[in-house]
């Protein structure tokens, strides 16, 4: 779905430009002060889960640990709930361990930062559908794509409950982005044709079952007109299309999409020592967390 392009993102509000210094400052604490976090460096992995419990709680929401272990050691995907009228649910996601080697600023500090900054302004609203955020542990390898990454681990037992989830949201490395000729590359040559070459956009991204949850989520996003935005709805096995928690939601039967700044086809410290806060575009990342407010409130509010 090419859509039109602006060249530069559009002024911010008082409002994003608030949403914008929260993102900041919850990227700093997880891609700065706590760094690298994962099973080789557990005990950050754990900092990062209380920072995230905390954030919720001075929300005013009520986080849950989703236990399970891995070699003896117990990892936690954290969860609240914004309960609605049906227990049908809006599910919004990302995951909080970095990769080994790197400090995780954009990779993905930045959609926790989001899931952190969504959930702010979510808690106490009354909503149709229930909204329920969630941060999910271990995505990166070894347990990328594996029954002990996070969120697989998370959405089987979502399936296994019988959890009615109409529409999963994963938030994937955010907030890179740039006005520079041929910043932005493709998995195929073929996309290449029909995408921007400048990496100036959010993507969103879908397999083709979760087709109108894509369209539907592109279509709201697009009302705010101050950050361009592409999608496609694209087999799974695409390279870069099942790369974070959706895919972990797709194996379990539920509709879900991510967005993503496209991660390594735009941004040259993905996976690096030197992914850390201040190669964000908080400007834009801001206008990426409100345009993703304005998808949730529609999604949580529509009955059918
Ligand atoms: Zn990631």
């Amino acid at each position: 779905m090419p859509g039109k392009n602006i060249s530069r993102a559009a002024a911010l509000s008082p409002q994003e430009i608030i949403l914008r210094d929260e993102l900041r400052t919850d990227v700093q604490k997880l891609g700065g002060e706590i760094g690298e976090r994962n099973m080789i460096r557990y005990s950050q992995l754990q900092a990062a889960a209380g920072f995230i419990e905390g954030s919720f709680a001075s929300a005013g929401l009520q986080p849950r640990r989703d236990t399970y272990e891995v070699d003896g050691r117990p990892c936690h995907n954290i969860e609240v709930e914004v309960r609605g009228q049906r227990p049908e649910m809006v599910l919004v996601g990302a995951h909080y361990d970095s990769v080994f080697g790197g400090p995780g600023a954009n990779d993905n500090g930045s959609g926790i930062a989001a899931v952190l900054g969504l959930a702010r302004r979510f808690s106490g609203k009354s909503l149709e559908r229930t909204l329920r955020f969630v941060a999910f542990v271990n995505e990166e390898p070894p347990f990328f794509q594996t029954s002990q990454m996070g969120s697989f681990v998370y959405a089987s037992r979502c399936k296994a409950r019988g959890d009615k989830i109409s529409a999963m949201i994963s938030l994937e490395t955010i907030g890179c982005f740039s006005d520079a000729p041929r910043s932005q590359t493709y998995p195929s040559a073929g996309l290449g044709m029909f995408y921007p070459r400048v990496g100036n956009f959010i993507g969103f991204v879908g397999n083709l079952r979760s087709r109108g949850l894509l369209r539907r989520a592109m279509a709201i996003f697009r009302q705010q007109e101050k950050l361009p935005s592409e999608g496609a709805a694209l087999p799974g096995f695409i390279t870069g299309v099942s790369w974070s928690d959706q895919w972990s939601f797709w194996q379990n039967g539920y509709r879900a999409i991510m967005v993503t700044d496209t991660a390594p086809f735009r941004y040259r410290h993905y996976h690096l020592p030197t992914d850390t806060p201040d190669k964000l575009d908080y400007d834009r990342f801001a206008l990426v967390v409100s345009g993703m407010e304005n998808v949730i409130a529609a999604l949580a509010s529509r009955v059918d």
